[in-house]
């Protein structure tokens, strides 16, 4: 039988596109009825900010500007998870095509869309922490500083990314590799529990008890897919008083033995102790090693000792209370907490949005030295350019890599690191080039969350052996594919 709200959903989708499509006699009055009855957009609570208004530039556009060009009809700003259900209800049954957004940090720009309603959960951000469960249920909309200060104040932290603006349910849905990563694991490993909306309109609890395969999927198959998360549970961990920091970096000369010395230590160091190796095109530090130990900074001295021994080391260490040290790496350090937020998303925010592109390779194997000279040639050659680039590699191993890589959607835990080619204004052939020339190096999967739009065969590289298992989950919550964007599991 023909789904009624498919068809009203393809005749919205139908009139928006051309007049000139071949509808059957009548459709087009009805789509535009439909149009009409949908204009003022979903019957929420919460403030509706429709395309052309005061502001609504401001409230479109995610933090990535390639995509301010793509604009939605309406930016929906629900109030609470019955507002969700309001808005995804409507959206149905008008055929709406809908876009959560968290943090709105998608590389790909997936929080939003040309058209239809961007479901901007930014008024959903309480934090509230259990100590006595060690847990915390975070709103989908929290940015991970505010999630990291809340946590701080009870002396409990997640484990999740650096960059302060990032949202929680972009970041744990599709994994979230940060500097506490091999002491506690992905922010997808620490979830317990969901709430979220499906395309029925339904409010599903989700844990290992109530809907397990669901609660599988969100465990890293990606944003966007299966429903809206309204709130997460994560379990906590006690924060020492004090952390450490260290950065350390040697001139492009010793990029590559550099590199060769970080990759044979980083993902087998101590779980404690978790680091990333950049390769900057720019800068005063064109090869540089940034990492977080969970002890004090008088340990490191014998801890890094492999990386010290490759010369020309320039090295600093230090220790910081935990919010400090999250807001050090955040590039916080000398400005207010109110306006380590970026720009448009919160009032006071300072943090600029930014034009960018990145691919991402997983290791499984050490690199050798052709390949390590490579990438230290390929950063140099993007400093020749104009914009700027950087390739970043984050250490698995640890409490990432004591997962299974069917125990969750996120599938890629039996290597020694991640690779993300990033480049800013511009470079996008120099991102190929080097993708490309890194093919015989890789094991050919890739990140969610270091998102590419024109990755081929992203579904084996994003989610491995562990994609047929989504699909079906995918087929089971959302039968008509409500939640669908280029990357979504079923396309
Ligand atoms: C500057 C910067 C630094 C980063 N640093 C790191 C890092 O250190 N470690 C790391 O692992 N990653 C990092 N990332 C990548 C980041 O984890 C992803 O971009 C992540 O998806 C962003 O989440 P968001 O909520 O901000 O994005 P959004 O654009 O809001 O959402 C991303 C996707 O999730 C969907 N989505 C959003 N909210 C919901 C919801 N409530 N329910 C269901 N789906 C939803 C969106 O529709 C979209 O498809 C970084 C990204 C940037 C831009």
């Amino acid at each position: 039988m023909s789904n009624p709200i498919d068809r009203r959903g393809f005749l919205v989708r139908a009139a928006g596109v051309s007049s000139s499509l071949a509808l059957p006699a009548g459709a087009g009055a009805v789509a535009r009825a439909v149009v009409r009855s949908s204009a003022a957009g979903p019957p929420i609570r919460g403030q509706v900010i429709k395309r052309g208004a005061s502001g609504f530039p401001d409230a479109a556009h995610v933090y990535n500007t390639r995509f301010d060009y793509v604009l939605p009809s309406w930016v929906a700003r629900p109030l609470d998870a019955a507002d969700v259900r309001t808005a995804v209800r409507w959206g149905v049954a008008q055929g709406v095509p809908l876009r959560a957004r968290s943090g709105g940090h998608s590389y790909a720009g997936y929080s939003t869309l040309s058209g239809g309603m961007v479901l901007d959960l930014r008024n959903l951000r309480s934090v509230n922490v259990d100590l006595r469960a060690r847990t915390a249920t975070v709103g989908a909309g929290a940015q991970l500083i505010d999630v990291y200060a809340a946590l701080a104040a009870r002396g409990v932290t997640i484990p999740a990314g650096s960059c302060p603006s990032v949202g929680i349910a972009g970041h744990a849905l599709g994994g979230g590799m940060g500097l506490a990563g091999r002491q506690f694991g992905l922010t997808a490993d620490n979830l317990l529990s969901a709430q979220i909306v499906t395309a029925d309109g339904r409010l599903l609890t989700v844990s290992a008890r109530q809907n397990p395969d669901l609660y599988w999927a969100l465990r890293g198959g990606g944003g966007g897919n299966f429903g809206v998360v309204t709130s997460f549970t994560f379990r906590v961990h006690a924060v020492p008083r004090t952390v450490a920091w260290f950065i350390l970096s040697w001139p492009a000369s010793r990029g590559a033995d550099a590199l060769a010395a970080w990759q044979a230590w980083a993902p087998h160091a101590r779980n404690q102790l978790t680091s990333i190796f950049h390769l900057n095109s720019a800068g005063a530090r064109p090869a540089e090693v940034t990492g977080q130990y969970f002890g004090p900074a008088r340990d490191l001295g014998g801890l890094l000792a492999p990386l010290t021994a490759v010369g020309q080391a320039s090295v600093r260490t230090g220790d910081l209370g935990y919010l400090q040290a999250q807001l050090f790496w955040a590039g916080c350090s000398t400005i207010s907490f109110t306006a380590c937020h970026t720009t448009g998303t919160r009032p006071g925010g300072t943090l600029p949005r930014e034009s960018f592109q990145a691919k991402s390779d997983y290791v499984a194997n050490p690199l050798p030295a052709s390949a390590r000279q490579a990438l230290v040639q390929a950063a140099a050659a993007r400093g020749q350019m104009s914009g700027s680039g950087a390739i970043l590699f984050d250490s698995y191993g640890g409490a990432i890599n004591q997962i299974a890589p069917a125990a969750t959607a996120f599938v890629h835990r039996k290597v020694l690191f991640c690779i993300q080619y990033l480049t800013y204004n511009g470079g996008g052939s120099w991102l190929q080039s080097i993708h490309n020339r890194m093919r015989p190096y890789v094991t050919g999967g890739a990140y969610f969350n270091y998102t590419d739009p024109g990755l081929s065969g992203w579904q084996t590289a994003y989610y491995g052996s562990n994609y047929r298992r989504l699909l079906q989950i995918r087929r089971a919550v959302d039968p008509h594919h409500y939640f669908n964007f280029p990357q979504a599991i079923g396309r």
